[in-house]
């Protein structure tokens, strides 16, 4: 298996799209809403003249409604802190970045809808910032935009996404996974160790980029999984969602679905940190100060007659679908088998109550760049 893979989220709007399964994903958008709102005062605020023009970018967009979520709640905050201000809004360059693999078709379809719509508004009440946008694409684990020209950047549910599997594992040919419990107990610290230090790389790289690319003063709005409990935990639930990706794939080449040996080449380039790692390497890294850092819930907010094993399972394919059928060749009845496990799986999850000690959170970080 390469280091790097192509990641990237299903594509379109259909049953199976990312569009479509993604409602924890929206849900924790919703949440970041209020910080996107302080940053834009603070940008916006009194005491410093309005600038003629901004930038904001979102990293990581993907390709459904949802890529536009982060950069429209920021354009209404500015529409909004105009009006109170009784000042000319700027006009608005929005970037939207994703991996090159990514479904841009989608996500343009609803930008050219967005952009049309906002520079309608304004010209029936003329006091809506006028909107250009663009789409970027590249990996953000390294430069984006030029030297100091974005002055919001927005982010959310991607930067657990690793740059590549970590090369330790593949280098020893360490698994992500071990079915015999003895075995995975004693391997599980390494692997999460040579994920930790991978996630370390690829954060300050981000932040390092960032930094150079962001106006003094800029601010970054950050929300990615993260775990509660610490890296080196060694209790037996699946702590990180690759563990529980990996338990399915194991249940299915148990029954001889898939094939053995290629599981065990197979690895998922994802972390989810806690918040005293992600506080760490922001400090060790040093060109950002933490204005806020809020742990969310990863279930809140989200209508709990619709949480069903059906709607978890549907949820994790529409994410891992591209890079498992990268690795075990695509079929359809590869990942109807994958529906089926998953929800088994979760539906045994659900009648053990393992869902309240979900130690899945969102970390939502608001940064600032130091001048
Ligand atoms: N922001 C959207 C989509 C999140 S899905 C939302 O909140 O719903 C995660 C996205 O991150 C995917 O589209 C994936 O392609 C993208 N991604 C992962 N690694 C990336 C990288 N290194 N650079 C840019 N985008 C990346």
């Amino acid at each position: 298996m390469d280091a790097q893979q192509t990641v990237h989220m299903n594509p379109g709007e259909g049953e199976t799209s990312y569009a479509r399964n993604s409602t924890f994903q929206s849900a924790e958008q919703m949440r970041m809403k209020p910080q996107i709102e302080e940053a834009i005062m603070k940008l916006c605020g009194n005491s410093t003249p309005l600038p003629r023009s901004m930038v904001i970018a979102d990293l990581g967009c993907s390709c459904g409604p949802s890529a536009l979520s982060l950069v429209s709640a920021a354009v209404d905050a500015i529409h909004h802190q105009c009006l109170e201000l009784q000042q000319p809004p700027p006009e608005l360059s929005l970037l939207l970045n994703d991996l090159p693999s990514n479904d841009f078709n989608t996500t343009v379809k609803h930008l050219v809808a967005f952009q049309e719509r906002k520079n309608m508004d304004r010209g029936e009440h003329g006091s809506s910032p006028f909107v250009v946008a663009s789409i970027v694409p590249g990996s953000f684990y390294g430069r984006l935009f030029t030297t100091g020209s974005v002055h919001l950047v927005l982010s959310s549910n991607s930067l657990h996404w690793l740059s590549e599997v970590p090369e330790d594992l593949l280098k020893n040919g360490i698994p992500m996974y071990h079915s015999d419990e003895q075995l995975w107990r004693k391997t599980r610290p390494v692997v999460l160790d040579a994920y930790a230090r991978q996630f370390r790389k690829d954060l300050l790289l981000f932040l390092e980029s960032r930094a150079q690319e962001m106006v003094p003063g800029g601010r970054l709005i950050v929300s990615l999984t993260g775990t509660q409990s610490p890296a080196s935990a060694s209790d037996g639930s699946a702590q990180q969602t690759w563990e529980f990706i990996a338990r399915i794939l194991d249940d299915m080449a148990s029954r001889g679905v898939l094939d053995k040996e290629k599981l065990k080449a197979f690895y998922i380039p994802l972390y989810a940190p806690s918040e005293k790692e992600v506080k760490e390497i922001i400090e060790e890294q040093g060109s950002f100060s933490i204005y806020e850092l809020q742990v969310h819930d990863s279930m809140a907010g989200v209508n709990k007659a619709v949480i069903s094993p059906k709607m978890i399972a549907y949820g994790l394919r529409a994410a891992f679908e591209p890079i498992i059928q990268d690795h075990f060749g695509s079929s359809r009845e590869l990942m109807d088998e994958f529906i089926s496990t998953a929800e088994k799986l979760i539906s045994q999850a659900l009648s053990q109550n393992e869902l309240a000690k979900n130690p899945r959170v969102f970390l939502a970080l608001s940064l600032e760049r130091q001048s």
